[in-house]
Order: C-alpha cells, then structure tokens, then sequence
C-alpha cells in the first residue's frame, strides 16, 4: 500500500468495485479498500437482478449465477397473481446470482484493471485540508494508517459513515428502512420465476419474495417497514410465513440486514468526496433492488473522476457531473 493514491474508494461492494475498475481501466491510481476479510461475505441480499441491466457491465458467467428465471409472480392480498414476464416467448430474463462469488469477480475485475485492493482494512475517518477531503483515516489488522488521495469515493453501502464524515446528511428515518430477515432454504420446489407477496397480512410496509435458487432451494425473504413494525421483528413474521406456505422447508442459512427505502439522499458530492450505491440511498424504494443501480452509479462516478483528474480539479463544482447524471437516469 502506498501513501498516496489518486482514488480512495471504501467498500468493495458493486458500487465500489465498479468504481474501482472505472479509473483503473484509465490508468487512475485507486486503491479499492474492504473492512471484511472476505469480499461479499456475509452476503445481505435476495441476489435477484435483472439480466439486461446486468449484462452492461459484466459478461455473465455460470460460476456467480445461481439460478435463471422467467420473470416474476405478484401476489396480490386476495390471492390474486399477476404474471410479468419481459417476453411473450417467455425466455428467461433475471438471474439469482450467487453474491459471494459475483462481489469478488467484480472486485477482480477492478484488480486486473490494476487497481489495488485491500481487505481487512477499514475507513475510520476522513483527512482534510481547507475543508476538502484528502484522503482517509484507516485501521489495517488493527494499526492505523493516513492514506492520502485527489478524491474518496464512499462506497460504504447501507451503513455508510463515509457521507456523514463528509459532513453529508446520511441519516435514515423508522420510515426510510425496511428491517429484512431471509433464509436460504432447501426441500421446496421454487420454480422458474421470482415470486413477491404483497399485503400486511405477510408483512407490514414490505413484501415477502422467494426467489429459486436452483434445484429446491430459494432466497425467502421479507422486509418490513420500520416506521410500522413496533415490537413485529422480521424474523419472526418469517418464520411464520415458512410454517404456513412451506413447512417442509429446512432452514440453511440466515440473512438479516437493512434496505434504505427513502430514495435518494439531497447531497452526495462535496469537495474531494462521492458518494455511491447504498451510501447514497440509490436503491429503489419500491422494490429496494439495489445492485444494479449501485453498478450503474458507480460507472458514472468513475468516469466523472477521470474528467476531474484530466482537468485536476475534485471540487463538487465539477463533480456535480455525477449528481446531474445519476439523477437523469437512476433518480
Ligand atoms: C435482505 C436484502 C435483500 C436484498 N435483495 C436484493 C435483490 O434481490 N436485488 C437487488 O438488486 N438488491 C437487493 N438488496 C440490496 C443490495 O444488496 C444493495 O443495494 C447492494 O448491495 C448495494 O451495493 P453497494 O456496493 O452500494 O453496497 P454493499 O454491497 O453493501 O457494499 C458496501 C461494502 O462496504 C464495506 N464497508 C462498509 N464500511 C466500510 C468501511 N468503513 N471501510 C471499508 N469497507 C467498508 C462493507 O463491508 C461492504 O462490503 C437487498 C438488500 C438486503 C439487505
């Protein structure tokens, strides 16, 4: 690890990675930093996406696609179900992928492109010279370090801190969050298409999803709103869905973790400082879905940096760039 960089992104996560590999494939200097010691473990996501949004950034490969489907079932509280398919020939249009696996082909991607990558190592603060952002404060198998750079990308998904050392306003609200658990099941037959349970007889301000795994297993999983929870816990309403619509289901892994809810956040640029994917709220807050659009965010603020490193200039003037083309198309 050097001591200066020209990007510092935090979290490889698809926002970060996709980020990473953006300036690095310009020749930028990035370091791409992760506090886990393992990229895209433990996995907090139903890992459902959409094929065509997918395949503008990665070339899918069978080793992080879990599963291929048709489309997806709506079930209405009556019972009633919608069938949206993209294709009257019914072809499959959206993977479940397999997380663990994708977050670190994308993490290699950004790697191969010649960024640097460390894991184990977290951001605990922000440097600062006349109020803009230097770099960052890290801790690395427990010692701390200064690393300096042109611009932080904060990348730090639904926990960001990033923002909020930046002085941007991050806070989420009761109302903003949905609170989700998901088991990864085994003993169901899934079928080829995404299905979501709608009503507050499931789960109140949220849905349930089941999303096929391959052969008898599935992503199942609710969120619930946490402005309307009072002392309900996911888990709980979970359980009780597996008992009355799957009771043969045996439970293989478990999955808890918050979906921001709010749509975007007013800020995410200031002088040196961008931030992307979750950490910028940019998930969509009718189905929270968040991959895709924290990989498209990404790609735009990577080419934004390129832009600002070829004039020399990170200030939010020029890095509004990235808030006016997100806003375009993922606002
Ligand atoms: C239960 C659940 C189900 C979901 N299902 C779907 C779905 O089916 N489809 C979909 O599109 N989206 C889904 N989402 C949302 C999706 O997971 C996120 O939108 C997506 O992961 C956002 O990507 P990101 O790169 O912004 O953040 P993340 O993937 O969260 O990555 C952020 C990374 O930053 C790291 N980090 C945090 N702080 C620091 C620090 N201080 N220093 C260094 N590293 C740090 C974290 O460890 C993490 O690896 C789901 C979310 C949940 C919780």
């Amino acid at each position: 690890m050097k001591s200066r960089y020209d990007v510092i992104v935090v979290g490889a996560g698809p926002a970060g990675s996709i980020t990473a590999k953006t300036c690095a494939e310009a020749g930028l200097e990035v370091l791409l930093i992760e506090k886990r010691q393992e990229i895209g473990d433990p996995v907090r996501c139903a890992e459902g996406v959409g094929k065509d949004a997918l395949i503008k950034h990665i070339k899918p490969d069978e080793k992080w696609i879990a599963a291929e489907v048709k489309g997806s079932k709506i079930l209405a509280p009556d019972g009633t179900e919608i069938k949206m398919s993209g294709d009257a020939s019914s072809k499959k249009v959206g993977y479940v992928l397999e997380r663990k696996v994708f977050d670190r082909a994308l993490a290699q991607k950004a790697a191969l492109a010649g960024a640097e990558v460390m894991v184990k190592t977290r951001a605990t603060g922000l440097l600062r010279n006349n109020g803009k952002v230097t770099g960052i404060k890290a801790m690395y198998m427990g010692e701390t370090c200064d690393i300096n750079s042109d611009i932080v990308i904060g990348a730090d998904g639904v926990e960001s801190k990033v923002g909020r050392w930046g002085g941007i306003n991050t806070a989420l609200k009761p109302g903003d969050i949905d609170t989700c658990a998901q088991f990864l099941v085994s003993n169901i037959e899934p079928g080829e298409y995404s299905k979501f349970f709608l009503g507050e007889k499931y789960t109140p301000g949220g849905y349930v999803w089941i999303f096929p795994k391959g052969e008898h297993t599935a992503n199942v999983g609710l969120g619930i709103l946490g402005s309307r929870s009072g002392n309900i816990r996911a888990i709980s309403l979970l359980h009780r869905f597996i008992d009355n619509y799957m009771p043969q289901a045996k439970i293989l892994e478990i999955v808890v973790g918050g979906v921001p809810v709010s749509g975007p956040i007013k800020q995410t640029v200031t002088d040196g400082l961008m931030l992307v994917g979750d950490a910028a709220r940019q998930s969509d807050p009718l189905t929270g879905g968040g991959i895709t659009n924290a990989m498209d965010a990404g790609k735009m603020a990577g080419d934004v940096c390129i832009k600002a490193k070829e004039i020399g200039d990170f200030s939010g003037k020029i890095l509004k760039e990235y808030v006016d083309k997100w806003r375009e198309s993922i606002g």
